[in-house]
């Protein structure tokens, strides 16, 4: 049998990004810079609803911007989500600040509100990251207003999260800064890449100049900070925008692959799933179920798809019981080292056909 994947690149059927590439070879725009790198800012933004981007070389490169365009440096504290993956929370130690990470609510795989609230009674941070884990916002209103009583910046890791609407507002652009990634297995992908977006065009600017070496307007090459080679070229912008014309329907088929599981899987009482809030339009990046059994484990579930050639994957292993960062305080834990150890992501591949889809609810009811 052919391999199913968890999430592959799927360029469109139209080859509009290879419309977008060939253009930059004919005009010889192979550069960090050109006219797709803004054509993909301008319609991102102008898609998620927010004013002003920049395009970079990945998601994790937009976090450590964002992180800096808040003013997080050493020593400071930064409230971070547990559960995700750990691009979210590099970034922080990058620029020698502290993370806290904050556990998830119950029924939601995302930042609980009352712990971030509790959270604030301990420490005083100089920024809240949070994550839209596999494609479900957060409470990211609620969050917001916390945010804003304590006057605090809030950064969106929305890196899985990109077409994700939550109370008719985009997940990225909500809070002070928005971060997408392109990475290969994400809803689009540009091959890798990301995007920083923000209200705030002094922010965007100060970012687009670190990822550009730090350079000062100067003829001779004058640098007064520390910068970083950041910028997204020219060629990959190009994919990215013809990515973005599809991405409306890889939302659509990801959401038909979720309620196909569900709706396979709903007799087993073992087997639920979270889903997305009311006043919600998830992405659903990854479907991601979980067990509660004393007879099937995931790693069962994940053998016996292995065994058929279909990826399917782990929950990610929360950020305060990781090795690298089990020294960093935390606030709660439980929910998240739950979800851990009882979730599977399966794939969600959206070349995946209703066949495929039927085969892996076969392979998962078989186990019980
Ligand atoms: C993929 C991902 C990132 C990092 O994006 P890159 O483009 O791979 O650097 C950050 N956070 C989360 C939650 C992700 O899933």
């Amino acid at each position: 049998m052919e391999r199913i994947f968890l999430s592959s690149p799927h360029m469109s059927d139209e080859g509009y990004e290879q419309e977008y590439v060939q253009e930059a070879f004919d005009t010889n725009w192979i550069a960090p810079l050109g006219k797709n790198v803004d054509g993909f800012e301008e319609e991102l933004a102008e898609m998620v609803g927010i004013d002003h981007a920049t395009a970079l070389s990945s998601g994790t490169a937009a976090i450590h911007l964002a992180l800096k365009a808040v003013g997080v440096g050493e020593g400071d504290i930064v409230f971070c989500q547990s559960l995700t993956f750990s691009a979210t929370a590099n970034p922080i130690v990058y620029e020698g600040a502290k993370p806290v990470f904050i556990d998830s609510e119950p029924g939601n795989w995302n930042m609980d509100p009352k712990l971030l609230e509790e959270a604030f009674e301990k420490y005083t941070p100089k920024a809240v990251l949070i994550v839209h884990l596999y494609g479900l916002s957060a409470k990211i209103d609620e969050i917001k207003a916390i945010c804003e009583k304590h006057n605090v910046p809030l950064i969106e890791d929305a890196a899985e999260s990109l077409g994700t609407i939550y109370k008719d507002q985009w997940t990225g652009a909500f809070g002070d800064y928005g971060i997408f990634s392109f990475n290969g297995n994400k809803i689009i992908t540009t091959s890798g890449g990301g995007m920083l977006v923000s209200n705030n065009e002094e922010g965007i600017q100060k970012a687009k100049f670190w990822a550009t070496q730090a350079r000062e307007p100067e003829r001779h090459y004058q640098h007064e900070e520390i910068g970083y080679n950041y910028r997204m070229s020219n060629i990959v912008a190009g994919i990215g925008r013809g990515q973005l014309k599809v991405l409306e329907d890889r939302v659509q088929q990801k959401r038909h692959i979720f309620n196909t599981y569900k709706k396979g899987l709903a007799d087993i009482e073992e087997i639920s799933f979270i889903d997305e809030m009311e006043d919600e339009r998830a992405n659903f990046w990854l479907s991601t179920l979980l067990i509660d059994s004393d007879e099937v484990t995931p790693t069962m579930i994940m053998d016996a798809l292995k065994e058929e050639n279909i990826e399917s994957r782990p929950v990610w292993k929360p950020m305060h019981i990781q090795p690298v960062f089990s020294k960093y305080d935390s606030v709660g834990g439980e929910v998240s080292e739950e979800y851990f150890e009882k979730g599977i992501c399966l794939p969600s591949d959206t070349k995946m056909t209703d066949e495929d889809l039927e085969r892996v609810v076969q392979i998962i009811r078989g186990i019980f």
